[in-house]
């Protein structure tokens, strides 16, 4: 049995939170940058139907399940992943191992100002941890090479990159190769906006009732078109998911 979850074409690992965090500590030993993303359905529903975003999802090092309908499409296909691992939780493990050690990290995404509070939130509350750059999310194309030189000028080890999917993953693809010493860069969505405080994660009692989507769904009404996905993303999977081999 493999420990990934073919996912309509799309191989989940079958790792909760502190097994990925494991996973990410042992990339910094391995002299190549590792790539991390942690799709939601709405992702695994848009690589399904576009080949290009698929291959690119499945070049990552580490794919886990971020949101329940993930979670969910993994028991309907008889290889259940544990729990939700997404990317705010785990980057909040990485950061909690790698306070006092040598490693550092790069925060890139966010409007104007958000990377930087979230420097200062996080420097707080991790004591001991090294932010050695920050940059907004907010860029022309013509920026691209300019922030892979800030990151690499930076020398951190670990990156952040905050843009919303697929912006991120995509991104991370294109410039993989211009960055030197980044050995883990992971794709975790609005997560600076959480850790700098200008938007709230959803009280714990909804994350462990898989009830997430529906608190935000009131906080940002305008999600409920996204959200409409959730629904045909899972008859997807009951329809069409057996066609895809568990074995690979
Ligand atoms: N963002 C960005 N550049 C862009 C578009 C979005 O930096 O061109 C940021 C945005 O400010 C927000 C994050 O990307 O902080 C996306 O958050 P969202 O909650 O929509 O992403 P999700 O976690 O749902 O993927």
């Amino acid at each position: 049995m493999s420990d990934k979850v073919n996912i309509l074409g799309i191989n989940v690992d079958m790792a909760g939170i502190e097994e990925a965090a494991d996973r990410i500590m042992e990339f910094f030993d391995e002299d190549r940058l590792h790539k991390v993303y942690t799709p939601n359905s709405e992702i695994i529903m848009s690589a399904y139907k576009n080949e290009e975003f698929r291959n690119l999802l499945n070049d990552a090092d580490l794919l886990t399940a971020d949101g329940i309908g993930v979670v969910y499409a993994s028991k309907i296909l008889g290889k259940p992943i544990s729990e939700r691992a997404a990317g705010f939780d785990i980057a909040c493990d990485v950061l909690g191992r790698i306070t006092r050690t040598p490693h550092s990290l790069f925060l890139f995404g966010g409007k104007p100002g958000v990377a930087e509070t979230a420097k200062k939130k996080l420097e707080e509350k991790y004591i001991g941890i090294h932010i050695v750059g920050t940059h907004n999310g907010y860029f022309k194309p013509e920026d691209e090479q300019g922030i892979a030189d800030e990151i690499n000028r930076s020398g951190a080890d670990l990156l952040f990159v905050c843009l919303g999917a697929p912006k991120q993953e995509e991104w991370i693809a294109r410039n993989a190769d211009k960055l030197r010493h980044v050995r883990v860069a992971m794709g975790i969505g609005g997560s600076l906006d959480v850790f700098a405080g200008t938007a709230e994660r959803a009280p714990e009692f909804y994350c462990k009732h898989g009830l997430e989507w529906f608190y935000r769904l009131k906080k940002e009404p305008w999600r409920a078109k996204r959200m409409a996905a959730l629904p045909k993303f899972a008859m997807t999977v009951m329809l069409k998911g057996r066609s895809f081999r568990q074995d690979q």
